[in-house]
């Protein structure tokens, strides 16, 4: 059985294709960072390819419903997402997000592209319009877009640069795309993110490599967000105040736990 991603899987960074530096193992895969000083990359080696794909599960859907709701909500009042625009959203799993976008803006056209089987099923049951094949991202097939959402999904990814570059060709003038990842290591060299604990995360983005990715991919720019922003945290203001707060002093100290990029 071939357990390599690809030929070279074992030695190279998946997006500047340099050798690595120092390899750790973490609770569910042996973790390589990429020797390159301007990338330091982190990924998963040694995994099945499509490792990354995974079913959801319906319960998260009402825990994710406020997160969505001031997602949506804040992306709406920004202008980024406007009425009668096109939306693609990659990685859709049962499709909350979206379905939250087309509750506030019923007018978007929303596609979602999904792998994992029972999530197809599930979104195609609500109406969505599915890409199931990678290889029909293509604008001469599915069109252009105003708005790519990779919520949540570059963590997954085989060959992040691959997908990115196809993004950028599947974009309206004007056009960006809205991404989220846990990012892979503190400006300390810590580990200890939410990025290491699911089995399924095999590309750990920090914003220095995140920066390359998509300047390899053929971006111009990539703008980080603070969470607060799209994240309700709790409905008590004063909660959220002070939790916010810490939040924003704990990333100054240490760089973000979690990336939230505009990408155009
Ligand atoms: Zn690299």
């Amino acid at each position: 059985m071939n357990i390599t991603r690809n030929d070279h899987a074992l030695s190279a960074c998946p997006v500047c294709g340099s050798a690595h530096a120092e390899q750790f193992a973490t609770e569910f895969v042996v973790v390589r960072k990429c020797a390159k000083p301007i990338c330091g990359h982190l990924y998963a080696v040694e995994v099945m390819p499509a490792a990354g794909v995974h079913e959801h599960d319906e319960d998260n859907i009402v825990w994710y419903a406020s997160r969505n709701q001031q997602l949506i909500g804040k992306l709406l009042a920004d202008g980024h997402v406007k009425e009668h625009g096109r939306v693609l959203d990659i990685g859709s799993g049962l499709g909350h997000i979206m379905a939250e976008l087309k509750r506030q803006a019923p007018s978007v056209e929303v596609v979602c592209v999904e792998a994992a089987p029972k999530s197809v099923a599930y979104l195609k049951k609500y109406g969505f319009s599915v890409i199931e094949d990678m290889t029909s991202l293509d604008p001469a097939e599915c069109g252009c877009f105003d708005a790519i959402f990779m919520v949540e999904v570059i963590e997954h990814l085989d060959d992040p640069l691959a997908l990115l570059s196809v993004c950028r060709k599947l974009l309206n003038p004007g056009g960006f795309v809205f991404l989220t990842t846990p990012c892979g290591e503190l400006r300390n060299g810590s580990h200890a993110t939410a990025a290491y604990q699911i089995r399924e995360h095999i590309q750990f983005f920090t914003e220095r490599s995140l920066r390359l990715v998509v300047t390899k991919a053929g971006f111009q720019s990539i703008e980080f967000k603070e969470l607060r922003e799209y994240h309700v945290g709790s409905n008590n203001p004063l909660a959220k105040l002070v939790k916010d707060t810490a939040r924003i002093l704990r990333n100054k100290l240490q760089g973000r736990h979690h990336l939230i990029a505009f990408i155009k």
